[in-house]
């Protein structure tokens, strides 16, 4: 395959301007063209004249125009422009389905995309060049994701230059439209694609959670005014230039296997933020901030897959943010996949990208999407290994990298401190509830839960069984066989009473001191509760402990109450009702 480019000049003759494509196809039998057209002018008279003239000429080639932030030529950021790229194909099969009249039919066309690709098992890949803003595409990748699981998918949102006009278009012979989408299916034995995104953007400070969003509206962090997170951390104002100021700093939502960054298109009144792109609530977040020299290693890095890869045709769909940042420098990031394979794309307003693992059909920001293309297997070996040249990132982004990197150093310092605290207040918390021998709930701990009981008790006017047990003639286990093996008989007996009791919903137990503990049984009437303690007493009586000869038994106390509040009072009836069983003689269950 052989991707050839044309900077297109509408005042120029057309058939002069698309030569190497004819002298290409007159050289060798291409089985398929592929145009991609990236306009950075929405005129609809000129893409749809000159779409109409590429189809003449080349009558069964496929045309997908899209609109664009900025148009990737040679792997360089070209002046406003029209992009044409020709990916002549020798074996690869390809058509293009133009879904129309999306909106409030997104269901229907992902259903639609799906089984396309679940009827012809001969497509290897999709791509999608869609509209901004318009529709809903979350419900449709949510579609697409059901698919083979194999199937490559890629692509990227159609916007013009500037922020603030709504250039979202996507065209052809029959003109500009906002409410459709182009699906793009590559397919044979022959096509091998490879895609994946590159980010580098780095996360600072700690997490937040979305608590309210709707979309691609953020409401409310932790509780409060999605605003506050810039106001408080960034001392960013909520005023005309909220957007530009926040650009820096756009925001990392954790997902599974992956992360999304979105940046904010403006600030509502109430504070929500306006985002491009959707997010959920629960999703955890991250302030986050463009590390240069993060952003060169990850780019790197991607560059020697596709390196190794050996593609014969490569598509960068890099997001306009990109573009915003590196100013100047945006060509230093492209640059070397020329050096691979001839390069062509466009800045967009959102990339999309199935995920590997999850298998999910993502749209992403801020990331530079490299799709690379090969017919059949590679030819000789890669060229070798190459790297972007940084060395561009003088003066003011040199600081920038020296700061970013003061900045990623105690950032990740705090974060470990963070989690070591998060780590050790785990601990105490556990520590402060839990009895270390048999990890079950200490005398605190159940104290707090018998209190609760009694108040739910009482606010309900339900009834409440109270357990306390003790082990019989325990002094003698120790004399016999040692405090130790003493311990292991109390950790065993612990694990029983754990099952019996804590797989009844709503009941616990606890270690009330020594070889005594207590269990809770909310709603269990007199009836329930000695029919319950009689079980446990019988249990432990049949229960063979390791290590021990002689059986083990227990004497119970059983109290049930209703609307009784004083703590002290229902210890002193149990703990009677217990005395007694040890005075009958013990292995006994007495209640009140
Ligand atoms: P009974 O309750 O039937 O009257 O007889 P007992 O032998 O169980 O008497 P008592 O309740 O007075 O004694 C409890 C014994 O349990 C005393 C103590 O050495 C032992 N004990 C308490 N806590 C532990 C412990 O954590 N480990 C071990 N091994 N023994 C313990
Ligand atoms: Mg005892
Ligand atoms: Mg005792």
């Amino acid at each position: 395959m052989q991707q050839i480019l044309i900077d297109y000049k509408k005042d120029e003759d057309f058939l002069h301007q698309f030569k190497e494509v004819n002298d290409e196809l007159n050289k060798k039998n291409y089985k398929n063209i592929l145009f991609h057209v990236f306009s950075a002018f929405p005129d609809e008279t000129v893409l749809k004249a000159l779409s109409g003239e590429i189809m003449k000429e080349f009558p069964s080639a496929y045309l997908a125009g899209s609109i664009s932030a900025g148009e990737i030529c040679n792997a360089r950021l070209m002046e406003p422009s029209i992009l044409v790229s020709a990916l002549l194909f020798e074996s690869t099969d390809i058509y293009i389905k133009n879904y129309e009249d999306i909106k409030t039919n997104e269901l229907e066309i992902g259903k639609v995309i799906c089984n396309e690709i679940n009827n012809n098992s001969e497509i290897k890949a999709l791509e999608l060049i869609m509209p901004g803003t318009e529709f809903n595409t979350r419900i449709i990748f949510e579609e697409i994701s059901k698919c083979r699981e194999d199937i490559t998918v890629f692509g990227g949102y159609a916007g013009g230059h500037s922020m603030e006009i709504g250039e979202h278009y996507i065209f052809n012979e029959n003109g500009l439209t906002d409410n459709a989408i182009f699906a793009i299916y590559y397919a044979g034995k022959d096509f091998h694609i490879d895609v994946d995104k590159s980010v580098g953007w780095q996360t600072l400070g700690r997490p937040f959670t979305i608590t309210k969003a709707d979309e691609s509206r953020m409401i409310a962090i932790n509780n409060k005014p999605a605003v506050e997170i810039y106001e408080k951390y960034l001392n960013i104002s909520r005023d005309d230039n909220f957007a530009e100021n926040t650009f820096e700093f756009p925001l990392i939502a954790k997902v599974p296997e992956d992360e999304l960054l979105r940046h904010t298109i403006t600030v509502e009144p109430d504070g929500t933020l306006d985002l491009a792109g959707y997010v959920t609530e629960d999703m955890d977040i991250y302030l986050c901030f463009g590390n240069p020299s993060l952003i060169v290693r990850k780019v790197n890095e991607r560059i020697d897959e596709v390196r190794k890869f050996q593609p014969e045709a490569i598509l960068l769909y890099s997001c306009s943010v990109r573009k915003a940042f590196w100013e100047n420098f945006v060509d230093m990031e492209m640059i070397p996949f020329n050096e691979i394979a001839v390069t062509s794309g466009f800045h967009t307003w959102g990339e999309v990208k199935r995920n590997p693992k999850t298998k999910n059909v993502l749209e992403y920001n801020i990331t530079l999407l490299s799709i690379a293309m090969r017919e059949g297997e590679p030819q000789g070996e890669p060229i070798p290994p190459l790297k972007i040249d940084d060395s561009v990132l003088k003066g003011q982004a040199s600081l920038i990298k020296r700061l970013t990197t003061l900045v990623s150093a105690t950032t990740e310092e705090l974060q470990n401190a963070y989690d070591d605290l998060a780590e050790l207040n785990d601990k105490l918390k556990y520590l402060s509830e839990y009895d270390s021998l048999t990890n079950m709930f200490n005398r605190r701990k159940i104290g707090v839960v018998i209190e609760k009981a009694l108040e739910y008790s009482i606010s309900t006017n339900d009834e409440l069984s109270l357990i306390m047990l003790d082990v019989d003639w325990f002094k003698t286990v120790n004399d016999e066989y040692g405090h130790a093996e003493g311990d292991l008989v109390l950790k065993e007996l612990a694990d029983i009473l754990k099952d019996c009791i804590c797989s009844v919903p709503g009941c616990h137990v606890g270690r009330w001191g020594g070889e005594e503990f207590f269990a809770v049984l909310p709603q269990f009437s007199k009836e329930m509760a000695y029919d319950f303690a009689e079980k446990l007493r019988k249990t432990v009586e049949e229960h063979k402990f390791s290590g021990m000869k002689k059986h083990l038994t227990i004497s119970l106390g059983v109290v049930t109450v209703s609307g009784e509040n004083d703590q002290y009072k229902v210890f002193t009836r149990v703990d009677n009702c217990l005395y007694k069983a040890k005075e009958r003689g013990r292995n006994i269950t007495i209640q009140e």
